[in-house]
């Protein structure tokens, strides 16, 4: 079954779509988590039928799209007990807690090992790790900011400032500034994730909507990013 790429035009949006048809009863339409939206119809449809009913729930396809765009889901909140798993730059850890001093955090064969003044309190081992995390989350993502900056430098897109500031629910923003604030928590991610957000906030520099002038500079300096999306909201969602 091949499907016909079409593009519906309302008011100043687009929404481009797939379409199918096939030996079904009812149009459905589907909008995955890449943005993509897929349309089957049933083989007796028209094109002036099919048109109208995506017309018709173009402000939910709309919504559905931004919030595919927007919501990224982060990693679950840990406990810090040993025996759970942990990640850093997208490879699995196991922790492990013991009593000690000096404190101290470190990662050797596939475990994250801590030592905290007190073993058995868990916040203390929290704070130890988040601290040890944020310590280097900036340093990994100034430096990924310029290998991503190279990506974009021949589109006039200066280098920005890169800060990190804990969000419940953004991996990412760029002020009006110039400058670009990023989770720490992306230090769980694969670089290939990394990269792909802060080439995201990258390009808001330069456009500062989702629209299609925004999708075609990302298309541009990072032709794979709907891949990395992807790995990145798997990643997130297993982690
Ligand atoms: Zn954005």
């Amino acid at each position: 079954m091949t499907a016909e790429r079409r593009i519906l035009q309302f008011g100043t949006n687009s929404i481009p779509y797939s379409l199918t048809y096939s030996a079904r009863r009812h149009l459905r339409i589907t909008v995955f988590p890449d943005r993509r939206v897929a349309v089957d119809a049933p083989k007796d449809r028209s094109l002036d039928d099919v048109e109208r009913a995506v017309r018709k729930r173009s402000r939910w396809i709309a919504r559905q799209r931004m919030r595919f765009e927007k919501y990224h889901p982060l990693p679950s909140p840990r406990r810090y007990v040993s025996g759970e798993t942990h990640r850093y730059l997208g490879k699995q850890y196991r922790l492990r807690v013991r009593r000690g001093v000096p404190e101290s955090v470190k990662l050797q064969g596939g475990f994250l090992w801590v030592v905290a003044s007190d073993g058995s309190d868990t916040n203390r081992a929290r704070r130890i790790v988040e601290s040890w995390y944020d310590e280097h989350a900036l340093d990994i993502f100034e430096r990924r900011l310029k290998a991503c900056h190279d990506r974009v430098k021949h589109q006039g897109i200066p280098l920005p400032c890169v800060s990190t500031r804990k969000m419940k629910t953004r991996w990412g923003s760029c002020r009006k500034n110039g400058s670009i604030v990023l989770n720490p928590l992306l230090i769980r991610l694969p670089i290939p994730c990394i990269d792909y957000l802060i080439l995201h906030e990258l390009c808001h520099l330069r456009v500062h909507n989702h629209g299609p002038s925004f999708y075609r500079l990302m298309d541009k300096c990072l032709p794979d990013w709907r891949e990395r999306r992807e790995r990145l909201n798997l990643t997130a969602v297993q982690s």
